[in-house]
């Protein structure tokens, strides 16, 4: 019998990107950084390679009254100006759909608490093949099995493999619960086009005649997307999602705000119905409340305040970002199409995955620290983040990793 839960797995977390970034760190201090290049760090980093914090966002929270920062929320969902602007700034418009917003931890908060309150333990939910790595881990601690659908058929989103995965867990269970994580997916950079998604509400709608279903759309990155307000469009497919689903949006202010550590974001809530909207927010106004409580009120204070005052000089100074963002991946992509370095389809985001057995992907990725490439380790790929590798870095990087690879 053990101290904790039996049902929970007692390995400890192995932090695979932190032991790579250690690496990396020594490798620097040994050889120097112009030496080495480190793909590891999942945060924009400016060109100079220091973490990149807008200064919109940091003068914004720093001008806050000390009682602002110091207070409590006003409810547990989240203070209703912030609830306001999230759904302002994320939907744009887009969405005629009942809706609730509920403040979280981190859009982490938000797909933890899908995860949590929507299925029951020993039921299934279904994830993508290559993803971030927490969906897992909230699985594995809320005692979920878990089923992939593969996320690519040649350069496209993987419709049939979706599908299929859909129907198996159909057989087996009355509800339907999966993630896509969507613009600007972790680790690949595919963004579904807007028609694939009205593929994906079209089955899912059939899928929901038998069984109710709840699709959560992680959009952690979507402010980074190359299109902008354009990449929101996709939003008004769900307004034709039927009577028995509903969607919930996980967003997150660490990447849109640069405010990793100050732990905020929201579950924004969507169904036709207003009961149904109102049922879930009852179980996720409970759960926030029996675990978090509330939300940091200088961070939603600073949100409000940049949205509604400083929006120009907000958007100026992201934009410099999702430009460089841009420039970065645009040369790596191009020069790895050169050289035929092969890549999952990538769009936009913060990391480009190259594609390769796990097999492979093992023996590569220590041959490329031999050759002081620092890169991560996801699966079927090596996960390299040009969101935080200098222009000069990037250029000419291909095809060294490249060389290395058919030096294996
Ligand atoms: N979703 C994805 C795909 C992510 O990569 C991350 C962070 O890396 C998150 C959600 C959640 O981030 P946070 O909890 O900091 O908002």
């Amino acid at each position: 019998m053990s101290f904790t839960k039996e049902s929970v797995n007692k390995t400890p977390i192995v932090d695979t990107v932190f032991v790579i970034v250690d690496k990396a760190k020594k490798a620097k201090e040994e050889v120097g950084a112009e030496n080495v290049v480190d793909a590891t760090i999942g945060s924009l980093y400016s060109e100079d390679g220091k973490l990149v914090a807008l200064d919109t966002v940091f003068e914004s929270l720093k001008k806050q009254d000390n009682r602002v920062l110091a207070k409590y929320a006003t409810s547990f969902t989240g203070n209703p100006d912030f609830q306001k602007a999230v759904y302002d700034w994320v939907l744009d418009g887009n969405s005629k759909l009942c809706h609730e917003v509920i403040a979280t931890p981190g859009g982490t908060g938000a797909v933890g608490m899908v995860v949590n309150e929507c299925l029951e333990e020993g039921q299934t939910i279904i994830l993508p093949e290559i993803a971030w790595g927490s969906y897992a881990l909230m699985a594995q601690m809320h005692n979920l099995k878990v089923e992939n659908y593969s996320l690519f058929e040649g350069d496209h989103f993987n419709l049939t493999s979706f599908k299929e995965t859909c129907k198996k867990v159909m057989e087996v269970q009355d509800k339907l619960v999966m993630i896509i994580n969507d613009p600007c997916h972790n680790p690949t950079g595919y963004s579904l086009t807007k028609e694939e998604w009205k593929e994906v509400v079209d089955f899912l709608n059939e899928c929901s005649k038998t069984h109710k279903v709840v699709l959560l759309n992680d959009i952690a990155y979507i402010d980074f997307a190359y299109g902008q307000a354009k990449a929101k469009e996709y939003y008004s497919v769900f307004d034709g999602i039927s009577d028995n689903m509903a969607v919930i949006v996980a967003f997150s202010l660490s990447k849109s705000m640069t405010s990793y550590g100050l732990r905020c974001g929201a579950a924004i809530i969507m169904a036709q119905q207003e009961e149904i909207v109102q049922e879930i927010k009852i179980v996720f106004e409970k759960e926030a409340r029996a675990t978090w409580s509330n939300i940091n009120n200088g961070a939603m204070a600073m949100f409000v305040d940049v949205l509604e005052n400083h929006l120009d000089e907000y958007n100026k100074e992201r934009n410099y970002y999702v430009n460089l963002l841009k420039e970065r991946s645009d040369i790596f992509v191009k020069e790895a199409n050169e050289v035929g370095l092969k890549h999952y389809p990538y769009k936009e985001g913060f990391f480009v995955t190259l594609s390769m057995d796990n097999e492979t992907r093992d023996k590569y990725h220590e041959a490329l620290m031999a050759n002081h490439i620092y890169t991560v380790k996801v699966n079927k790929g090596i996960r390299v983040a040009v969101c935080s590798l200098s222009l000069d870095k990037i250029k000419g990087l291909a095809k060294k990793m490249k060389d290395i690879l058919d030096s294996l």
